[in-house]
């Protein structure tokens, strides 16, 4: 799918909005991006499943397992594993530590794909990686629906996004929107 047409289809959605935002994090950012207002829609997060998945079998990539983070990998990662025709299970934070819990568990060797919704330092998507690793897991590809690192990171094995995205981050003090005299919106992740 062509980027354009994808952000279109994010910002008809309202899922990707442009204007001047405070983040989760305190920074401020012209850019934001809120997947569970696409994959609210069945059949989108079906579709843009089945776009990732094509990436996967292009490349002759195999795969017994999706894993992805709770909660926000949790949906696209489930589409992953029915395009992919595999189980899909997710990670969850114990006492801030990555984990599998639920009984859910990795075969020694088994070829496991890991799915986020966005990647943006990508520390996490690392934890969860170790931890797979750690338990015998081999991990062949990360993907993601959106990559706000301007693919900059580096697990060491393949990566696939369906969009990626330069997004500039300011500290408040620093924001140059701030400084345009634009007022500052605070979208709601955390209602
Ligand atoms: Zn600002």
């Amino acid at each position: 799918m062509q980027q354009e047409k994808l952000k279109e289809l994010f910002k008809k959605n309202r899922a990707l909005l442009n204007g001047h935002f405070k983040l989760s994090s305190g920074l401020h950012s012209d850019t934001y991006f809120q997947s569970a207002l696409i994959l609210q829609y069945p059949r989108e997060a079906a579709n843009l499943a089945q776009e990732l998945a094509k990436e996967i079998k292009k490349n002759n990539i195999a795969v017994d397992a999706v894993v992805s983070p709770a909660l926000g990998g949790i949906i696209i990662g489930h589409e992953m594993g029915r395009a992919l025709n595999t189980r899909a299970i997710f990670t969850e934070r114990v006492d801030g530590k990555v984990s599998l819990r639920r009984g859910f568990s990795v075969n020694d060797g088994e070829r496991v794909l890991v799915v986020e919704d966005v990647i943006t330092t990508g520390l996490s998507t690392r934890e969860v990686i170790d931890v797979l690793k750690s338990i015998g897991a081999k991990v062949v590809a990360v993907v993601s629906l959106v990559d706000r690192s301007a693919k900059k990171i580096d697990f060491g094995i393949p990566r696939f996004s369906l969009l990626s995205l330069e997004i500039k981050n300011y500290k408040e003090e620093e924001c140059s929107l701030c400084k345009e005299g634009s007022i500052v919106i605070k979208p709601g992740s955390r209602k």
